[in-house]
């Protein structure tokens, strides 16, 4: 009989944390914690076999769980000494979902299930806590009709919002001044009494009964079957859909469905609610992160709805709100709390994030996981424990997903800049944006696709506006604190966000804010943002600014030059970067690249000083004609070359001769055809036909790379020579030059041969003007199929290979480069292509041809050098291949020479066994 409902409670659970994969990671660290004596409300988890198996069988749940559903039920309720459904003594469950990867906020919870009239009379009666009771019985109708009976949370808003408004004129509060918005903090729902609890309750049934026909279940069972089936339904609404797509998870895992006894921050002013971190999320620094509500339930705190307070005394402090920390309103259930998460952090050996509640005064855990980090606290974090100890350099260096450092390498504001502060709120996800304002998700969307760089504005956010906060820039709300939705979403994108700017007064329907701007604690004005006025984040101070700001790039230095060390000290692979201009090398340089793996020669040739003679040598009629042309670029090849290798003085420089067809750098206006004539001395009318001539149907598979050097070898014997003169040139300065020549689009022995004879012809006569002696290498990019298969052949006469993967993957895919964006996205939508092929690289496939040519090089030049210069190079998948194959070295642009840095030492150590963490 297959097991698929795992019993947590009273120091011993049937699983563990290492079943995250049948239990989800919210159930396999439930059972963990209560292993190790933490104390947890008892409950259960149903295994994400459920899930999987109620899905294949049509929506029926596997015959056997009912028993064991009972089963664990009465083990719960004996532990309690409690009873389901019992009005004496009732005893009520959350039911949450628990995916194997944590999708926050993306799937249901029910919370308070099991209550009914006669329940909910029993248990006031218990408590003697009318109004908590009443309150838990209105939540538990607005939740269970949302998310079971599909009679969404919207209808019952107009009544609660009638009672609030009753409950503002009791207390003399002119409510013609308020929206709804306004009003849910003029009167928070705390204000409201038992009474016009009870009769939410009352009018909210009527609610139910009107859109269902049916009265709402009063039969706890039936609940509890209800939200069971829901949480996993769940799993296939939309915005789950869309986050596991983001993410990369799997449609297949489905997920858990924990139920747990509930325990109620919400009964008194002794009880409490919070969420915390063991270390900053943000910035990574050791310190306890967390925030709280008192008399609250734990929706509360992420849901934005109220600002929570700081766990910590000196947070709270830092915040300017001394005396609201746990610590010193609970201080004994704060030193309960910190002993757990100093050893939960111990045990897991990683930052936790934990969801805890306080009733009268006893502290319960109610949740624990790897916590999601931003890339910058990730770095820090890994670094900061493997000196600790905690974990070793090995495991810091799988601790941080190269993608993620992506966040660390790009711009922040140009501190020189002048800015004009208009609010300020919590640094809840680093970096900086600007863009227009938007107040919807649907609008951020819109207008992102549109190419507009946007803003997405909201009071708060919740899973629904996912998709708005993935197009959007950055993120700005009204409400909410480090760990809201919003916090927590944009961190894991990645996307500056700054979040609970009070002084943000949002309208919908206006489609505008005012922004009380203060001076101290003195509001000096109103500044008045309608939807399309820019405005300008930085994610890391917490600030709004007023206007589009520049920005500047960053530094990386501290833990990230550490981490980065670390992973140099484990990598095999070489990184070099893919430049075409002195500046670039130097920024790849600094961020650590080996050399130049592709220097791409037709980038030189668009310069304005430069593009007439590129022209004039393209239409030529007579080599004669071609050579005066060439002449006239040879000495810009030149400094080109020079400012290069000085810039990569002592390492590899990879120049590629002219690949692209002619036709790229011909005129296409009337005017510049025109000018182009007269330099010239040609008719308009014969240009135009040269043009006409050179066009192509199928450019890309046409004349160019190689092809363009058999028909005209003038060409790539200016370049050659251009390399050749610089490298003597630079090498009589005393620079330490490494040039690599290298031939594009070749096929045959034969092409490279002709090449060959006339780099040895120009080698013979230019480098023995060296003082000392330059070498240069010579080779070939592997571009085409047949260029794979017979590698054995090219490397006969080249020295080095380099992987040009984006034409081996356009050329043995059958997929144009320029125009597969259309429809690949459907491809990998519907799951055909796992990835792009053209930013992943296709290892079942493509990889084959790349292995084998390894091969076939390696058997005819066994030191044959061997590397990538395809977008794969900054990919950190296809990294893990290159190093598979042996490849010597990956090269990538600038800005990814880090990331492929750490891909390269990970691809080590998962050659080792070792898995990567998947906290960022
Ligand atoms: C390639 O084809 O992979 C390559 C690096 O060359 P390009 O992108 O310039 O065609
Ligand atoms: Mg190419």
């Amino acid at each position: 009989m297959s097991k698929y409902v795992f019993f947590f409670g009273g120091g011993a659970a049937d699983g563990t944390a290492a079943q995250k994969n049948l239990l989800g990671g919210k159930g396999a660290n439930l059972a963990e914690m209560v292993n190790i004596g933490i104390p947890v409300p008892p409950g259960f988890t149903l295994t994400t076999d459920v899930c999987t198996e109620y899905f294949k069988n049509g929506k029926v749940f596997p015959a056997e769980l009912d028993a064991q559903v009972n089963e664990a039920l009465a083990k719960t309720e004996a532990l309690l000494g409690k009873k389901f459904g019992d009005p004496s003594n009732p005893l009520l469950f959350s039911v949450r979902s628990g995916a194997r990867a944590s999708m926050p906020g993306m799937m249901d919870t029910v919370l308070n299930l099991g209550l009914n009239d006669e329940i909910a009379e029993g248990l006031a009666a218990k408590t003697g806590n009318e109004k908590f009771v009443w309150d838990a019985y209105r939540r538990f109708i607005t939740m269970f009709s949302d998310i079971v009976l599909e009679v969404s949370k919207e209808h019952f808003e107009g009544d609660l919002e009638a009672t609030r408004r009753e409950v503002a004129k009791g207390k003399g509060i002119d409510i013609t001044k308020y929206n709804a918005e306004e009003l849910k903090t003029k009167v928070p729902d705390s204000e409201l009494s038992a009474e016009d609890f009870r009769k939410l309750v009352t009018v909210f049934k009527g609610i139910v009964l009107k859109h269902t026909g049916k009265p709402f279940p009063t039969d706890p069972r039936e609940q509890l079957w209800g939200a069971i089936g829901a949480v996993f339904g769940s799993w296939h609404n939309q915005r789950a859909k869309t986050y596991r797509k983001m993410h990369d998870i799997p449609e297949a895992w489905g997920t858990a469905c924990n139920v747990q006894s509930m325990v109620f921050g919400n009964l008194s002013d002794a009880s409490a609610t919070g969420v915390a971190f063991t270390r900053d999320p943000s910035t990574g620094e050791n310190a306890f992160y967390g925030e709280w509500l008192p008399n609250a339930q734990g929706e509360d705190v992420v849901a934005g709805i109220r600002t929570p307070f700081n766990v910590t005394t000196r947070a709270a402090e830092n915040s300017g709100s001394p005396g609201t920390s746990l610590e010193a309103c609970m201080p004994a259930a704060y030193v309960t709390l910190k002993g757990i998460y100093e050893r939960l952090e111990k045990h897991y050996r990683d930052m936790m994030d934990i969801e805890f509640t306080v009733e009268e005064g006893t502290l319960f855990m109610l949740q624990c996981r790897v916590g999601k980090r931003t890339a910058a606290a990730a770095v820090r974090m890994a670094v900061e424990m493997a000196r600790e100890g905690l974990i070793t350099k090995e495991e810091a260096i799988m601790r941080v997903d190269p993608a993620s450092i992506d966040q660390l390498l790009h711009p922040t504001l140009d501190p020189k800049a002048a800015k004009k502060t208009l609010a300020v709120g919590l640094p809840a996800s680093p970096g900086a944006a600007s863009g227009i304002v938007v107040f919807s998700a649907d609008e951020a969307e819109k207008l992102a696709s549109e190419g507009t760089k946007v803003l997405l504005v909201r009071i708060e956010t919740s899973p629904e506006d996912i998709h708005g906060m993935n197009a959007a820039q950055g993120i700005l709300t009204a409400r909410g604190g480090m760990t809201s939705h919003a916090a927590v979403v944009a961190r894991g994108m990645g996307k500056c966000c700054v979040a609970g700017v009070s002084a943000l007064n949002i309208d919908y329907k206006a489609q505008k804010m005012d922004i009380t701007v203060y001076d101290g604690k003195v509001a000096v004005e109103t500044v008045t943002i309608k939807a399309g006025d820019f405005l300008t984040l930085d994610g890391s101070a917490g600030k709004v600014y007023l206007g589009a700001i520049p920005t500047v790039a960053a530094q990386l230095t501290g833990d990230f030059g550490q981490l980065m060390e670390w992973a140099d000290e484990v990598r095999r692979l070489k990184i070099r970067t893919n430049a075409d201009t002195p500046h670039d090398a130097g920024v790849a340089r600094k961020f650590g690249a080996q050399g130049i793996g592709l220097c791409r020669t037709e980038h030189m040739f668009f310069g304005e000083d430069r593009i007439a003679a590129v022209r004039e040598m393209i239409l030529s009629d007579t080599v004669e004609q071609r050579e005066r042309a060439l002449d006239k670029l040879l000495p810009f090849q030149r400094e080109d070359f020079i400012g290069i290798f000085k810039a990569m003085d002592g390492l590899p420089v990879t120049i590629r001769t002219l690949d692209p067809p002619l036709h790229e750098f011909l005129p296409t206006e009337r005017a510049h055809i025109e000018d182009l004539a007269k330099t010239m001395g040609v008719s308009v009318e014969k240009l135009v036909q040269k043009t006409a001539e050179l066009h192509e149907f199928n450019p890309m598979l046409g004349h160019r790379g190689v092809r363009l050097a058999i028909c005209y070898p003038e060409i790539a014997t200016m370049q050659m020579r251009a390399i050749f003169e610089a490298a003597v040139a630079c090498a009589n300065e005393g620079v330490d030059v490494q040039p690599e020549v290298m031939i594009p689009l070749a096929m045959t022995k034969r092409e490279l041969d002709k090449m060959k004879a006339e780099f040895d012809a120009i080698g013979a006569e230019v480098l023995p003007k060296a003082k000392k002696p330059v070498s240069i290498m010579f080779g070939t990019m592997i571009e085409l199929p047949r260029a794979a298969l017979c590698a054995n052949e090219l490397a006969k006469t080249a020295e080095f290979f380099s992987f040009g993967t984006n034409d081996l993957t356009q050329t043995t895919m059958g997929l144009s480069r320029d125009d597969a964006g259309r429809f690949l996205p459907e491809y990998v939508n519907s799951g055909i292509f796992a990835k792009d092929p053209f930013q992943s690289l296709d290892v079942e496939g493509v990889g084959q041809l790349v292995a084998m040519a390894v091969e076939r090089g390696q058997q005819t030049r066994p030191d044959i050098k061997l590397g990538i210069c395809g977008e794969h190079g900054g990919d950190p998948a296809s990294i893990h291949f290159c190093h598979s194959v042996g490849l010597a070295y990956v090269s990538c642009s600038p800005f990814r020479v880090p990331i492929a840095r750490l891909a390269a030492a990970q691809a080590v150590l998962v050659g080792r066994g070792k898995s990567v963490a998947s906290t960022a």
